[in-house]
């Protein structure tokens, strides 16, 4: 019988850095120190909760555990069941961790411990871990809230599934969720260490399972949330979240981190509403939005709403990659997109990516001064540029995997740290790009114009955290 339950993100030790891993469509061993607030366990931890079910908020990795301190406070609180989030280059060390928790529980008496894994990698490969490990059960698709309820709901009916594997039996309605227990979630620990915030605290909210576009072949969520499916919380829900992030927490920014927010009357209505109640005086917000997707007189609205923050996905300056991927966009909707964004005084953020199978040294050095030029142009405030890695699930994985492209299937290489497929660029070559994306760019003069745009004591510490956090960012690509 289920009566408590721990959500636990194990300390992964790495000479390469911290796990970045919760609610990161992308998993890197970081050096930035930066973490983010797991929305859905979170979701699910609240509804467990108002179930009557005992829940352990256990991530070990943002509280700096050690490996022993979380085995030891795993013994202690002997929860009935654990569960675990996982990606592609954990999920070796995940099915040691299981098979160390499962012995340790063996060895205990009056403890009968269920383990359960969820993740993009196990959805697309649930059979794997069952192989691999002595997990319980293993979930597939991203609404861990709804699978775990229906999950342990049949646990404790005497109705397990026999075959380990579970998938969503019931339709969903996002909106019969609770608003999420930020204290039973410790928001706290999420609050502060994260360069989506400008303004601190911080937390995130997903109004969007997950991006109503959900087709680009290489997006590691399509896996959990396929575009198809999209499902988002009505505005009142989201409204509700972010009172309760601004009263009872103080909180003064907020990131909505679905794929890409949802648009028209739904965003519409959410700026309006965020005006009527004058939210827009209290707190900011940010998102993830797609080039072309909204109208000048739009991102107006939302600049009105407190809007600032607007992450964009550009990840080539070639068509053909574009359309390769399936981003169903025009390289020239993002140099619009950004007038209008920075036209009214948003702050957008471009994350581009090179790597790709077929992408010349031409074509991916083409993306990077792209970047370049946005952002010496003040058309972005901030940029990326990452290694494309092709996860299991994905249609860019099956299509490397069908044209011989995979140089390994060690999942551990699949860390963003080099390219994992064959690419006419060497691996080296591509982190060394990645490296040098500012190479040129932080002129002296470039410097003097980022000192006269500073407005407020607000930009002072927002430009240094940046600078500190993107130079520790370089040790992850070294
Ligand atoms: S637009 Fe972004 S979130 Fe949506 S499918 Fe493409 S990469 Fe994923």
């Amino acid at each position: 019988m289920v009566k408590s339950i721990s959500f636990s993100y194990p300390p992964l030790e790495s000479p390469k850095g911290t796990a970045f891993l919760s609610q990161n469509r992308q998993f890197q061993w970081t050096n930035t120190g930066n973490v983010i607030y797991p929305v859905i366990p979170a979701y699910a931890a609240s509804l467990l909760q108002n179930k009557g079910f005992k829940i352990f908020w256990d991530d070990a990795i943002a509280n700096k555990l050690t490996y022993q301190q979380w085995i030891a406070q795993l013994i202690k609180t002997k929860p009935d069941l654990v569960v675990i989030e996982t990606k592609t280059p954990v999920i070796k060390r995940h099915w040691e961790i299981i098979n160390q928790i499962k012995q340790k529980s063996l060895e205990i008496r009056n403890w009968d411990l269920v383990v359960v894994l969820m993740g993009d990698h196990v959805t697309a490969l649930p059979q794997e871990s069952i192989d691999n490990c002595k997990v319980d059960y293993v979930l597939v698709g991203g609404h861990y809230d709804f699978l775990l309820n229906e999950l342990i709901e049949l646990i404790n009916s005497g109705h397990a599934p026999k075959n380990k594997i579970y998938k969503l039996q019931k339709p969903i309605n996002l909106n019969i969720l609770p608003i999420i227990d930020r204290k039973l979630t410790q928001w706290q620990l999420y609050a502060y260490n994260n360069t989506n915030y400008k303004y601190k605290p911080g937390s995130y909210i997903m109004s969007g399972r997950d991006c109503w576009w959900g087709r680009c072949t290489f997006c590691s969520w399509t896996t959990l949330f396929p575009g198809k499916n999209f499902h988002s919380f009505s505005v009142d829900h989201t409204i509700k979240e972010i009172e309760n992030l601004v009263y009872n927490f103080g909180v003064k920014e907020v990131f909505d981190d679905s794929g890409t927010l949802p648009i028209g009357k739904w965003l519409n209505d959410l700026c309006n509403e965020l005006i009527r109640r004058r939210l827009n005086k209290k707190v900011v917000l940010g998102c993830n939005m797609r080039f072309g997707a909204l109208s000048q007189k739009e991102y107006s609205l939302m600049k009105q709403a407190g809007f600032r923050f607007i992450l964009y996905g550009l990840e080539s300056a070639n068509q053909k990659t574009l359309d390769f991927v399936n981003k169903n966009e025009k390289t020239s909707y993002a140099l619009d997109t950004l007038k209008m964004v920075k036209s009214v005084g948003l702050e957008p953020h471009v994350t581009v990516m090179i790597g790709y199978p077929h992408e010349s040294l031409k074509q991916a050095t083409k993306t990077l001064n792209l970047a370049r030029y946005i952002f010496q142009n003040n058309l972005a405030d901030s940029l990326q540029a990452t290694i494309m890695i092709p996860y299991p699930g994905t249609p860019l994985y099956n299509y490397c995997q069908k044209n011989n492209l995979l140089l390994t299937k060690n999942w551990d290489d699949y860390d963003m740290r080099q390219s994992i497929i064959k690419s006419p660029i060497p691996p080296q070559k591509q982190q060394e790009l990645v490296q040098n994306l500012f190479k040129g760019v932080i002129t002296p003069k470039f410097i003097i114009k980022k000192i006269i745009s500073i407005r407020s004591i607000a930009d002072i510490q927002h430009l240094l955290n940046y600078a500190f956090k993107y130079i520790k960012k370089l040790k992850d690509f070294s």
